[in-house]
């Protein structure tokens, strides 16, 4: 007879190597809502950064940062729910699965963009601009290649695109920010554990893309207030 304990009714048994795991009908509701939340103050975000702009470079990486977030909960809400509400959408749901991987590696080199942009950078340094973009389609590159095949290749790509870049950042002659911009990163990688947990801790998925919210903003905080709002105020003293 299966053993019945309390947290059975919230967790199914974990995936084997090369599958995927199966959420119970409260972790999907829990996957959904955990994002679907966040694409509104996305926006809001956006548009906050967007108004503080001084000027068109500016304003691009505001736009260019802004759309990162908002794709990473939107894509993260529509795979979720697509994949709650399956049986004759299984395609679909394989194809957004790869969205919601692919869209990672964007929202990283996103949330790169505006220290990359707005910070003097050294000659060598400088290319590190277009560099995470160039690691963000070798990673899309993979994920529609081996999906799903080696999972723990691809956690070695998502570490390497966060980590990598941060060379360059914490290299930088102006260090306001990286306190902040470092907990960020220890946040999400806080999160991975969780990531890696599905099937072993209830709600596992849930409690990563809470991580990730809670990560994203500590460096949306970072970059308004030293990236956007440091500058408009050096403007108004200017003035
Ligand atoms: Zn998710």
């Amino acid at each position: 007879m299966k053993r019945v304990n309390s947290l059975q009714r919230f967790m199914n048994t974990r995936a084997g190597a090369n599958c995927r795991y199966q959420p119970t009908c409260y972790e999907h509701a829990a996957n959904c809502y955990t994002h679907a939340f966040l694409i509104v103050p996305a926006f809001v975000g956006m548009a906050l950064l967007h108004r503080l702009s001084d000027d068109r470079w500016e304003r691009i990486t505001a736009w260019v940062y802004g759309m990162g977030l908002i794709a990473l909960f939107l894509v993260s809400t529509v795979f979720h729910i697509i994949s709650w509400k399956k049986s004759h959408m299984r395609s679909m749901e394989h194809c957004f699965h790869m969205c919601d991987r692919v869209v990672i590696y964007f929202f990283i080199a996103a949330s790169y963009t505006p220290w990359l942009n707005l910070r003097e950078l050294g000659p060598l340094a400088a290319h590190m601009r277009w560099f995470v973009w160039l690691m963000a389609a070798a990673g899309t590159i993979y994920v529609f290649n081996y999906h799903e095949k080696y999972k723990l290749v691809e956690l070695a790509f998502y570490l390497t695109m966060g980590f990598f870049p941060a060379l360059v950042v914490t290299s930088m002659s102006n260090t306001d920010g990286l306190y902040e911009l470092a907990f960020g990163g220890f946040v999400y990688c806080l999160g991975v554990v969780f990531f890696k947990s599905d099937g072993v801790i209830p709600f596992a998925h849930a409690i990563w893309h809470v991580f990730v919210a809670l990560a994203a903003a500590i460096h949306y905080y970072a970059i308004w207030k030293y990236l956007y709002r440091s500058s408009t105020l050096e403007d108004i003293r200017d003035v």
